[in-house]
């Protein structure tokens, strides 16, 4: 039957596929009893679907291919392992053979049991099993509801779930998943920018997701305006069809900007940089004329794996991204996990009771003297090759800025000392995305080469929001009056002292707050090129010089209902 959901559109594009649900991990399964002469057909089937999720997996490591094979085959391999785990295996059969429970109860009781002894562990390693753990039994939970014939690969699937971790989204796509639909998530969180860089059509906060759809389902999801419809009619079907040739029609009319300057239509040129994770986003910007990148998230080598990349395969990943811009810079951000960005190699402490306020960014950096070490090498080895920045995030202090500044130095030295090439000039910026750091920049500034404002943190840290919680969803927003006059304070202060100055966050690639951040007097834009060339149009389309005038109206704006009113006047 025909229903149909609202979500939060969190990446754009509308997609016709079949459901895969996929229960939460941690099962809320309450006590079931079987009768005893029940027990030895359920174990059977329990055996069915443990076969089932096997061969599934061999499938799914047989198909993988490229770069990915080694990344998603060793987590695949690990929980091969873990399926075929005695322990798990003769727990499992002893609680549906002789305490006659069901098989999904039984999963749940064997689950809690093992993670509680991997949770019991010292080692945070150990501590992050429990997520394999939990994926491996929800890998068999949805087995066991599943026909058989239906066990297969995820190829043209449209995956609806609680949640998705960053980490598993390069694994979706290799798995053919065309579409994600989630009940929890923001469209501000790592998983809606990966998809946006991946292009795949996402709608998170989808209440009643779960409950409303099964697998098999036919399903369309638009990304763009957060609408599911289950199992559609003639209409939908239509509907679709026609927002897919428009969606066509769109990407065929932008792409004849991709060799057109981003020029205001006074004459004002603005540079945009692209926010390239990968080798595919680099070869876009390049074909979109972008500027450089102006954001590179090296945290995306440290996830999805369980040992650090060393100096050697960071320094490859890097020198690959500055040869591909083919000598425009190249924006390279040291390690930024924590909060969200969770990693399987036991960086980040699991039990923080706040991870946003907790052990990231830079604060890991000069904590874990090593670690920054082998970073500030592959990176500063890679500069030989082309123009590098080198950014540093989370930074709400001077001090941390010359303690970088004394570490590169001595880095750099180092190199030079065991006869290593690297380039004559790494300039080394901020992010200002702590609200410290914007305060008491004053005070900073003239240590600094660059700067790039994260409006996703910025936002989350002034506004006290996090930009995860989906309950939240209307008080997130960059159009709040405090978020308006930091950045302009911000901007207005490095164009004082000639510092370059670019936002790198979601704000800079909506095309609707194009008009808002000219305004300010913005030039400079770091985007993923997913959708640099709507904001190119939409700059093309705006009078730099017009908004100037405009800004004063802008900054007596009282609150996001008056920002809102500014922006329809001038037309965004
Ligand atoms: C930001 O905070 O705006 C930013 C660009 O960094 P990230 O999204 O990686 O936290
Ligand atoms: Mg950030």
């Amino acid at each position: 039957m025909r229903k149909a959901l609202t979500g939060q559109g969190a990446s754009r594009g509308t997609v016709l596929g079949r459901a895969r649900v996929r229960l939460p991990h941690a099962l809320q399964i309450a006590e079931q009893h079987l009768l005893p002469e029940e027990a030895p057909a359920e174990l059977a089937r329990l055996h069915r679907a443990i076969d089932a999720v096997r061969a599934e997996m061999h499938v799914l490591r047989a198909r993988l291919h490229g770069a990915l094979a080694q990344e998603v085959g060793e987590f695949l391999d690990l929980h091969a392992l873990l399926l075929d785990d005695p322990e798990l295996l003769h727990g499992l059969d002893e609680l549906v053979r002789v305490r006659h429970f069901t098989a999904d109860y039984a999963l749940r009781v064997q689950r809690d049991r093992l993670a509680g002894v991997f949770e019991a562990m010292d080692d945070p390693y150990f501590r992050s099993r429990v997520e394999d753990i939990d994926q491996v039994i929800g890998r068999v939970h949805a087995a066991l509801h599943r026909r058989e014939c239906e066990l297969r690969g995820f190829a043209g699937e449209i995956l609806v779930t609680e949640s998705v971790a960053p980490a598993e989204m390069a694994q979706l796509q290799a798995q053919g998943v065309v579409g994600l639909v989630t009940t929890g998530g923001s469209p501000l969180g790592h998983t809606a920018i990966l998809a946006r860089s991946l292009h795949m059509p996402l709608v998170v906060d989808c209440q009643g997701a779960l409950d409303l759809t099964n697998d098999g389902d036919a399903l369309i999801v638009d990304g763009g305006s957060g609408r599911v419809v289950i199992e559609p009619n003639a209409d939908d079907l239509r509907e679709h069809q026609a927002r897919e040739r428009g969606h066509v029609r769109e990407r065929r009319q932008l792409a004849r900007l991709r060799r057109e300057p981003t020029r205001t239509l006074d004459g004002v040129d603005i540079r945009l940089f692209a926010n390239a994770e990968s080798q595919d986003d680099v070869s876009e910007a390049h074909a979109l004329g972008a500027a450089g990148v102006g954001l590179y998230r090296t945290e995306f080598l440290f996830l999805q794996r369980s040992e650090l990349p060393d100096e050697d395969e960071q320094f490859r990943a890097y020198r690959d991204v500055v040869m591909g811009m083919n000598g425009q810079p190249v924006t390279i951000r040291t390690l930024d996990v924590g909060a969200d960005k969770t990693d399987r190699t036991g960086l980040t402490l699991r039990d923080e009771p706040n991870p946003a306020l907790g052990l990231r960014g830079v604060r890991l950096s000069l904590m874990r003297r090593g670690l920054f070490e082998t970073q500030l090498r592959a990176v500063l080895r890679a500069s030989a090759y082309g123009r590098v920045r080198l950014l540093v995030p989370m930074v709400t202090c001077g001090e941390e800025v010359v303690a970088v500044r004394r570490e590169v130095a001595r880095v750099a030295a180092q190199l030079r000392a065991e006869g290593l090439p690297l380039g004559d000039d790494v300039p080394l910026g901020v992010m200002i995305e702590v609200p410290a750091a914007a305060l008491a920049l004053p005070a900073f500034i003239r240590e600094v080469d660059f700067l790039s404002v994260g409006t996703n943190d910025l936002v989350q840290y002034l506004l006290a929001v996090d930009r995860n919680h989906e309950g939240l969803g209307r008080l997130y927003t960059p159009l709040h009056p405090a978020v308006i006059r930091v950045l302009r304070d911000t901007i207005r202060l490095a164009q004082r002292h000639a510092c370059p100055i670019a936002v790198c966050g979601e704000m800079a690639a909506a095309p609707e707050y194009a008009p808002l951040l000219l305004a300010l007097g913005l030039t400079d834009f770091s985007l993923h090129p997913g959708t640099m060339l709507e904001v190119r149009q939409r700059i093309r389309d705006c009078d730099f010089a017009a908004l100037q005038a405009k800004r004063s109206a802008l900054l007596r704006a009282r609150d996001r209902e008056a920002i809102e009113r500014w922006l329809a006047g001038v037309g965004a």
